[in-house]
């Protein structure tokens, strides 16, 4: 029997003790839910409570309907996690059964299964990053720059076929000095895809150029050809030419570079591709981030491989990559004293946060592949729920799933996705609505935007409608199924009450 399946845990009060104890060895969860025809929880029976009926020479053909009345602590279904916990410690009882506003028994929370907390996507360290951290350490090179350094930016550029790279501090330095390295300035113009991370956008701003957004695509949810191609038609008719544009890999897919950089370079506007979120996946068997003029990375805690923090402009051309590595370190000329020409940033990562990056590029193609098999597993388990949409792999690409994410259909898919994440919030498990896009956010009120169709805004439905399930490729087997069955319960539960 599958230990996640919370119907086998409703029995009917003419269940005999016998069979009920049958059904919780079967169960292991330590519990059953008594309910009546309509799913009304009339109460708990516990190993505890078939235990004292056993000794107290109740006989195993008894029913269950023939115990001693114990009138169920329940919650509903606003608890939060804590509220769930303050009930199990004041009532001193390790099962929580949740009620919804009909009455009927949805859900139950155990002690044991919140003890730990199931996280959306949390680092994952192999064998060899503290060797090399170690090595740092004896040879002192515990500087901003050392062999780490330089290995890290020559393996990285190895795996993904771009001849070179310029370690930063981080995705958003990189990103940063990609665009600088292209020429954006004050007043400049550039596109970026509007489903994203701020930090895709932040350092336009920060240049005091001006970003324009641009809606998705609603299969592979990345910038969508069609509104790209309004976009620069629009701005072409204005006397426009954008400097650049960010085109964003999200979630371990990448966008769809045949028609985006057709577009792009038929326009004349570099592309800035941020691979922060797709390092390990392809297109055309090509590596991801290794399609734009430039390409970012980055190595954040919760990314699929991490140096805790850190990230990486690679690119094609020696030159602008060796600039980056000057403006990452305050420009410096070559002169024996401290000349500077140009304006420079701290931008460089550390020698020692370099050896953990060595160290997990060694098994990034492991966790590539657990993450995908992570999503088959989601995927598997949801097959059946009516109006679930994953996020597509589309013909020629290769995903990392780095993180599984669907949506809700309409209407009020935001309300079921809220209703959805408090439920599997309430079993300590971390899952997120997917990003909220940047022509929504109040930080770029008034930007200008391009939907996908003057219909059809499919970031905002994407955003409304989106959940990404935790992903980490070390989540255990016995996480990943018991997870997967909750949201299969949460969805119903939520479908339940719409
Ligand atoms: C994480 C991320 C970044 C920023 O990377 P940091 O290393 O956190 O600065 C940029 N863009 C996208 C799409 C990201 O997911």
């Amino acid at each position: 029997m599958n230990p996640h399946d919370f119907e086998a845990l409703l029995v009917a009060p003419d269940t005999t003790l016998l069979q009920a104890l049958a059904r919780l060895d079967a169960t292991a969860q330590g519990v059953l839910l008594v309910v009546d025809p309509s799913a009304r929880l009339l109460r708990t029976v516990t190993d505890g409570d078939l235990r004292r009926a056993t000794l107290a020479g109740i006989d195993g053909s008894t029913a269950l309907s023939a115990l001693p009345a114990a009138a169920p602590r329940t919650v509903g279904l606003s608890a939060t996690l804590p509220e769930v916990l303050q009930c199990m410690d004041e009532h001193r009882i390790d099962h929580v059964p949740v009620i919804d506003d009909d009455g009927r028994v949805v859900d139950l929370v155990t002690r044991r299964e919140i003890s730990r907390r199931t996280y959306l996507s949390s680092p994952h360290l192999g064998d060899d990053e503290a060797t090399l951290v170690r090595e740092a350490f004896e040879t002192n090179w515990i500087a901003p720059l050392g062999p780490h350094v330089d290995a890290f930016e020559r393996e990285l550029a190895a795996s993904v076929g771009v001849p070179h790279a310029a370690a930063t501090s981080s995705g958003t330095a990189a990103l940063h000095l990609g665009l600088r390295l292209l020429g954006v300035g004050p007043g400049d113009c550039v596109l970026c895809s509007s489903l994203t991370f701020v930090a895709s956008a932040n350092p336009i701003r920060q240049l005091g150029a001006v970003p324009v957004f641009i809606d998705s695509e609603p299969d592979g949810w990345n910038m969508s050809p069609r509104a790209l191609s309004k976009a620069l038609a629009q701005l072409q008719r204005e006397g426009v030419r954008p400097k650049a544009a960010v085109v964003v890999n999200l979630y371990g897919l990448s966008a769809d570079m045949d028609q985006l950089l057709a577009l792009l370079d038929a326009a004349g506007v570099p592309m800035l591709e941020d691979a922060a979120e797709s390092l390990g996946a392809s297109l055309h068997g090509r590596p991801s981030g290794s399609f734009g003029r430039l390409g970012v990375f980055s190595f954040n805690g919760n990314k699929i491989i991490t140096t805790s923090g850190g990230g990486m402009l690679v690119g094609h051309d020696e030159g602008m990559i060796a600039h980056a590595r000057k403006l990452s370190t305050q420009a410096r000329e070559p002169a024996r004293h401290y000349e500077h020409v140009e304006d420079g940033y701290n931008y460089r990562l550390s020698n020692v946060l370099a050896g953990i990056g060595r160290g997990q590029l060694r098994v990034l193609r492991q966790r590539v592949e657990r993450r995908r098999e992570i999503f088959a597993h989601y995927a598997r388990v949801l097959s059946e729920v009516p109006g679930l949409r994953w996020m597509h792999e589309p013909p020629g690409h290769h995903a990392t799933r780095w993180l599984s994410a669907f949506t809700l259909a309409l209407p009020q898919a935001q309300r079921r996705r809220d209703a959805l994440l408090d439920f599997l919030e309430r079993h300590n498990v971390e899952a997120r609505p997917v990003w909220k896009p940047m022509h929504l956010q109040p930080l770029y009120a008034g930007s200008r935007y391009f939907p996908h169709d003057p219909q059809r805004d499919v970031s905002r439905e994407l955003f409304e409608g989106g959940v990404c399930l935790p992903s980490g490729s070390n989540m255990d087997q016995q996480q990943l199924e018991r997870v997967a069955e909750l949201v299969l319960r949460g969805l119903r539960t939520v479908a339940g009450a719409a």
